[in-house]
């Protein structure tokens, strides 16, 4: 007799990982399984070479709520947060920009630069708290069905009328922008530096197949403006032994109330009976029955490989097709003897404690995204980058450095030619840009992992690559994520419910979808 549970979650990515957790600790009988042989998905640390431990995808942390830490007592849990303080632009003409959470120095150091901006970076970090706080509510509730006219959809809709007519005009104004502007020209009305535009316009084209000049990247800048950490508002952070140690302290927690996580266990399809979700089987045959299944998977590898479209309505099969992947991010993860040597700040300092980009200016990240738009990886990217061994060392042998480059522009449909042509080339162009602002690091590489966005679908089951389970656009968030009208962690399939960052609000290591969902199904199961 195949075995029974009142849940089954496919993928243990921290998604998934935590509405197991949420759910086992309501009392109720849960399997997590990953194809894969370890946990956390894109939230994961592997050694993958003797002795250097890689955040391999996600490599800082900032949006994991709150709530969720305290609920499944995580620090408890060994979960260690250790922030991350500062960005370091390095200037190809040898000057810099380096901007930390001490405030009287960064004013000093933008002043250096422009004093106007110096004022505005202030004003401007208070309007978008303003804004982050009217958003951030927004993360942990269920998007109502903009298309129902049901009275609890209509009435949520209402609520949240109400809430945005009750901003101050200032806000409004500056929230309908963000929804609507380009990360560039929404920053161009508050600064004048180049480097310091370029920086922050950075976090915008995040994940996205677009650039800073494109229109709803400043959204994107919103997303990840709202970050917190132990309360403090805004700061990004380290996972100390890498992300791996977020899921890795979620699935402790979900074990804890005694949840059964399963890795090499890819699932082949849900078993669907009258339209309804009953049971999983797996690559090798084994099956197992349970009331209610959730897929932390992208909707393709659900819909698509899992759950069959014969088992669809066409309408939302149809939507589902133009739900949008497109990959634009590789990473590329170095072993170091040693330390970059930054020209603009030479030798060893907290300037390289924190995050460092390569990101000179606008024009420079326009162009690397032009590349990307005809299908070629950029020949100059931006690259944000981590030396995460400098402030746990325990990710690194005595003296070594593990250094990870997240990079853009990356696009999964490369013309000419393939990714497994041009994995090695990619990678050269990405330490030869750094090379050009930190010149030794070439001889400092002791081993290098590259990964573009061909291996990320095809080992982390990320489609087209795309690290946050499709792209965060407008039209693909909220009401809208993954598909219209269907952006309540259920699907058309009863019994079966969506539970990764292809449901609202979307990606990073967030925990948000798979806390949402697991509320969603025990609030089903209960009525
Ligand atoms: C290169 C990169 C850099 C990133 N950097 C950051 C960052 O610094 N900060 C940040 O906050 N976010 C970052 N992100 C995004 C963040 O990592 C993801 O949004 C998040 O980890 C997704 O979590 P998830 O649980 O929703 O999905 P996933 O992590 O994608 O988990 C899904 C799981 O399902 C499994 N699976 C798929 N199909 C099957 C099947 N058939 N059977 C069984 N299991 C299956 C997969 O193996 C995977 O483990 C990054 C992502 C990438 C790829």
């Amino acid at each position: 007799m195949p075995q029974k549970y009142d849940a089954i979650v496919i993928g243990a990515g921290h998604n998934g990982l935590t509405a197991a957790a949420y759910l086992a600790k309501a009392g109720r009988k849960v399997l997590v399984l990953e194809k894969r042989h370890v946990i956390g998905g894109a939230t994961v640390t592997e050694e993958v070479f003797p002795g250097f431990k890689f955040s391999v995808c996600s490599y800082v942390v900032s949006l994991l709520r709150p709530e969720i830490i305290r609920d499944l007592d995580l620090a408890q849990r060994g979960l260690e947060l250790l922030p991350l303080d500062g960005t370091f632009t390095p200037l190809p003409d040898g000057n810099h920009l380096w901007r930390t959470n001490d405030h009287a120095r960064t004013y000093r150091e933008i002043s250096r630069h422009s004093r106007l901006d110096a004022e505005a970076y202030d004003e401007y970090g208070r309007a978008m708290l303003e804004i982050s706080r009217f958003v951030k509510p927004m993360l942990a509730m269920t998007p109502p069905n903009a298309f129902s006219t049901r009275l609890t959809e209509l009435r949520a809709l209402r609520d949240l009328g109400r809430r945005f007519a009750a901003l101050p005009d200032r806000d409004r104004y500056n929230l309908l922008q963000l929804m609507t502007m380009s990360a560039a020209d929404f920053l161009d009305q508050w600064f004048e530096t180049d480097a310091l535009k370029a920086t922050m316009a950075a976090s915008g084209i995040i994940g996205t197949f677009l650039g800073v000049r494109s229109p709803g990247t400043a959204y994107v800048l919103l997303h990840h403006y709202m970050g917190e950490i132990d309360g403090a508002f805004r700061s990004w952070g380290l996972a100390k032994g890498g992300t791996g140690a977020v899921s890795d302290s979620i699935a402790a927690a979900a074990r804890a109330s005694g949840a059964e996580i399963r890795v090499n266990a890819p699932v082949s399809h849900v078993l669907v009976s009258s339209g309804e979700a009953t049971g999983v089987v797996l690559e090798n045959g084994d099956y197992f029955m349970t009331s209610v299944v959730l897929s932390s998977a992208d909707p393709r590898t659900t819909f698509f490989k899992i759950i069959g479209s014969e088992h669809l309505p066409s309408e939302f099969v149809a939507d589902l097709e133009h739900y949008k992947f497109r990959g634009s991010s590789g990473k590329v993860n170095l072993a170091l003897d040693g330390l970059p040597d930054f020209v603009a700040l030479p030798g060893p300092g907290n300037h390289l404690r924190g995050a460092i980009s390569i990101s000179p200016g606008i024009d420079y990240m326009e162009r690397a995204y032009d590349d990307a738009k005809y299908g070629q990886y950029s020949r100059r990217p931006y690259i944000d980058i981590v030396i995460p061994s400098l402030t746990d060392p325990s990710v690194a042998p005595p003296g070594k450095h593990v250094m990870s480059c997240f990079v853009q522009y990356a696009p999964y449909h490369l013309k000419p030619g393939t990714w497994d042509e041009s994995r090695e080339s990619f990678g050269d162009a990405v330490v030869e840009t750094i090379a050009q602002y930190a010149p030794n690091l070439k001889s400092r590489i002791l081993h290098r992992q590259v990964l573009t966005p061909l291996d990320l679908e095809r080992d982390f089951g990320l489609t087209e690559g795309n690290i946050f389970q499709g792209e965060l656009t407008l039209e693909q968030l909220f009401f809208f994520r993954p598909a219209p009208a269907w952006s309540s962690y259920a699907t058309p399939v009863r019994r079966l419910y969506l539970c990764g960052s292809a449901t609202h609000p979307g990606g990073g290591i967030m925990g948000a979808p798979g806390r949402n969902a697991a509320l969603r199904v025990l609030k089903d199961i209960r009525s």
